[in-house]
């Protein structure tokens, strides 16, 4: 074309696109969702900006927020519109080649290790999917600010931009024009699109239209002609059937009916959102596919559970959360720096956001869901939104909420009950066995650091807690475990840190409790050090490290004894040892063939945590 200008992909980008094309991913079927979803996610924008400025969204056709799919069998053309934002030329440029996201190089690399594509659009990449089946494919694209353009590439390493002087005029939005290759003609038939949009895209927030055939009756004139040759011989050969032909003529209408192929639109999706029906309603397969639709994860693992509610009140609003299945990306990393967008807001049913940290603290961010309000304003600035007090309520009930589900992994497991009060494990229940063991293990680090950060829900956490103990045998155990197999008279609960639990048991700190068979809890995550800064308490029990100062295991009579007999060598090891690094010496009860042990002071980092500190000065 004679102005179209040439460009070439970012390296980065064209690596991916090259790994696309010659991918032997057989599950290609993951194109057709990640258009779909890129067409929703247009229509979300300009719905959103249509909420402070009604003209933008034009009238006629082009006020319709939907999604249309075309197929044309002939030129092996599939098309997937949309009446969303569009893009600008800049855009075009910029989000469909130049500019790398954060994700791809991370999505290249698990490429190649994995070959597996189909997290493709949660790496933010998932447009080039679409060469999985297509060998050259253009996007025709119309935003309000700018002309209408052409985005076209073979993907050779270059794609080109025109202005667009001879397509239809849009309008507005995007149309994506997939030529597939030869061997992906499936894609042209009617009902493995219907399929596919069921499969995977059934949750789209707007109408996806198809341009379907349909077989209809059409009445034609009988004479006029379309019957066949062999209706017509048999006629003519016989006379007499001519004669009453002609005698019935007079009875019968002059037309018959027909088959005849013709075309209209017919929506493919459930457009109902799922959050506005009744919980009782929604089936367990409706829910886990809601799921792979609203986080782009189409794996097989099923979300671990999910918890479907109503607020009602002054604020008032909709929720679903799920647990993921597995740790999310980069859950931990960067912490406290980076934005965590966990949930979506939407108020009354308009997408506003899927980056608004202020619905849940971070140590909940792995959480995925949605939040539905009707109690915040639809037509201010998100400025504005995330200042109003209905959020601080919104985001109150949603951690009691999700704090409420994570227990309930816990109830409804029969190890963790089992253990509690000896209840027989029914059969029925195997499918949830060990589900809070798993759940611990991928997400026990949030809980406590919810624990560091949450001082409202700190007990609620703290009945969350997992750990092992002296007792436990291997297995997890809760602080009410625990505290229901404290001794009589024991007052306080004890733990040490440490790096292992093998490490740990081998401390002589342990010797005199183990001897009289108090249980001592390990921590051994680095995080527990902090953690047991915050956790001052439980149920009115004191937490005592038994490798600082203040350890109490009873008195006994001997004690003074044994001070007034061992005072000269106190004085001795005083004299010599105090001053920089030692506070004092002290006479104690806690150890049994040990002579003696370097204690903490109460209120100084343990050993442990001097240890984590240094390995982070390093
Ligand atoms: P993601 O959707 O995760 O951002 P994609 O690779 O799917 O990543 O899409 C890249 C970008 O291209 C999008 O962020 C968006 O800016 C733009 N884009 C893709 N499809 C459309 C569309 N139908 N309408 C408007 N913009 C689009
Ligand atoms: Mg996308």
């Amino acid at each position: 074309r004679s102005n179209a200008e040439k460009f070439e992909f970012q390296a980065e980008v064209s690596r991916l696109m090259d790994i696309i094309i010659n991918s032997l991913y057989s599950n290609k079927d993951i194109f057709l969702r990640e258009l779909i979803s890129n067409a929703s996610d247009a229509l979300d924008k300009i719905r959103f900006l249509s909420l402070t400025d009604k003209e933008i969204l034009g009238d006629g056709d082009n006020a319709k927020l939907e999604i249309q799919i075309k197929l044309d069998k002939e030129n092996k053309i599939l098309s997937i519109r949309d009446r969303g934002i569009g893009m600008t030329k800049e855009d075009l440029i910029k989000n469909l080649g130049t500019i790398a996201k954060s994700g791809t190089s991370a999505f290249v690399e698990k490429m190649q290790k994995s070959g597996d594509l189909n997290l493709i659009g949660q790496f933010g990449v998932g447009f080039y999917s679409v060469y999985l089946v297509a060998d050259y494919v253009e996007v025709i694209s119309k935003h309000n600010d700018d002309k209408q353009y052409v985005w076209e590439s073979k993907a050779d390493g270059a794609f080109a931009i025109s202005e667009d002087t001879w397509n239809e005029p849009l309008g507005r939005g995007t149309e994506i024009r997939i030529h597939l290759r030869d061997e992906a003609g499936e894609y042209l038939e009617e009902f493995k699109l219907k399929e596919l949009v069921k499969k995977y895209s059934e949750y789209i927030n707007f109408p996806i239209n198809l341009w379907a055939s349909k077989e209809v009756d059409v009445e034609v004139p009988a004479d006029v002609d379309e019957t066949s040759e062999e209706e017509k011989s048999s006629k003519t050969s016989s006379e007499e059937e001519n004669e009453n032909e002609d005698e019935d003529a007079e009875k019968q209408p002059k037309t018959k009916t027909v088959k005849e192929t013709t075309y209209e639109w017919e929506v493919l999706n459930d457009v109902k959102a799922i959050w506005l029906r009744n919980p009782k309603d929604v089936t367990d397969e409706e829910y886990n596919k809601f799921y792979h639709t609203l986080v782009k994860d189409f794996s097989d693992e099923k979300p671990m559970t999910w918890s479907h509610f109503t607020a009602e009140g002054d604020v008032e609003f909709k929720a679903v959360l799920f647990v993921p299945p597995k740790v999310p990306r980069d859950l931990y990393e960067s912490y406290y720096n980076a934005n965590k967008s966990n949930l979506k807001l939407y108020v009354r049913r308009v997408f506003i956001s899927d980056e608004f940290d202020e619905l849940l603290p971070k140590y909940l961010s792995f959480l995925k869901g949605l939040v539905d309000s009707d109690s915040l304003p639809l037509n201010v600035s998100r400025e504005m939104l995330q200042q109003h007090s209905s959020l601080r309520t919104i985001k109150k009930k949603l951690i009691r909420k999700a704090l409420d589900m994570i227990r309930r992994i816990a109830d409804e497991d029969p190890d963790e009950s089992a253990d509690k009060d000896n209840k027989e494990v029914s059969s029925d229940n195997d499918e949830k066995k060990g589900q809070y063991a798993n759940f611990w293990n991928k997400f026990g680090k949030s809980i406590k650091l919810g624990i560091i950060e949450d001082a409202t829900n700190r007990n609620r956490l703290a009945k969350l807690l997992r750990f092992q103990t002296t007792k436990s045998e291997g297995k997890l155990t809760s602080l009410d475990q625990y505290i229901s197999r404290m001794k009589s008279g024991q007052k306080d609960i004890f733990y040490i840190t440490g790096t292992s639990k093998e490490q740990l048991e081998k401390s002589p700190f342990l010797e005199q409790l183990k001897k009289k068979n108090y249980e001592v809890i390990f921590f051994t995550d680095p995080v527990d050090e902090y953690l047991m800064q915050y956790l001052m308490d439980y149920e009115d029990k004191k937490f005592q490290n038994v490798s600082k100062e203040g350890l109490k295991l009873g008195k006994s009579a001997k004690d003074k004894e044994l001070k007034e007999s061992f005072k000269d060598l106190t004085k001795w090891w005083e004299s010599s040892l105090v001053g920089e690094n030692v506070e004092d010496v002290k006479i104690s009860n806690r150890l049994d063939n040990t002579p003696c042990v370097v204690v903490t002071s109460k209120f100084g980092w343990s050993a442990n945590m001097e240890r984590i500190m240094q390995s982070q000065t390093l």
